[in-house]
């Protein structure tokens, strides 16, 4: 943006990379934090860095972690032997919210979309894939967001895991297409998981 200063743009165009902020809502923002007293803006900037220090992936589900495993992984009273593929570290959030499930997780952080340039390869299709081969796994249940792209990822996956001969299933259709996993209430979560059907 013109006739700004540079801190001032470099500020809103970062704020405007962000889902669901577009430029006037950024620019927004940054003349509240400019109008604000400093500890807001410096708790902004150490909050945001220490978000990148802090926090990893889990080196088996690829959910969100503190450490070398997720809490999910690490309790021994999960069962491993299912694993609920979800498209974002969210949709962990609103099964466990939702208290809909007590296997783990896998996380794929996104689903195909070929017209954005997202491959399998984008994806964490292959750690998925590695969990399988290690044996142990039983069920795997496609829980992706009833949109197209949802579709052809769950497809995808399922062509995938053909060779292991476990059992694939996917969440129920309580969920209207094109709505969002991670927004949908806590009964129709429940629901959801617990009507599954083989896919
Ligand atoms: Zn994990």
């Amino acid at each position: 943006m013109k006739n700004f200063p540079s801190s001032i743009s470099r500020m809103i165009d970062a704020f405007a990379s962000l889902p669901g902020i577009g430029e006037k809502t950024a620019t927004r923002l940054v003349f509240h934090l400019v109008r604000s007293p400093e500890n807001l803006a410096r708790e902004l900037g150490e909050a945001a860095t220490s978000l990148k220090k802090d926090l990893r992936l889990c080196a088996c589900c690829r959910n969100i972690a503190t450490s070398e495993q997720c809490e999910i992984c690490e309790d021994a009273e999960r069962d491993a032997s299912q694993i609920c593929v979800v498209e974002e570290a969210l949709d962990v959030l609103a099964f466990e919210k939702a208290g809909a499930w007590k296997g783990s997780y896998h996380v794929l952080h996104g689903v195909l979309n070929p017209l954005e340039g997202i491959g399998p390869e984008s994806l964490t299709i292959v750690d998925l894939l590695r969990r399988v081969e290690r044996g142990g796994v039983a069920e795997i249940i496609l829980a992706m967001n009833p949109s197209v792209e949802g579709e052809a990822t769950a497809s995808y996956i399922t062509k995938q895991l053909q060779p292991f001969q476990i059992k694939i299933t996917r969440i129920a259709r309580g969920l209207p297409t094109g709505s969002e996993l991670s927004y949908a209430d806590e009964v129709t979560l429940a629901a959801a998981m617990k009507g599954r059907r083989d896919f």
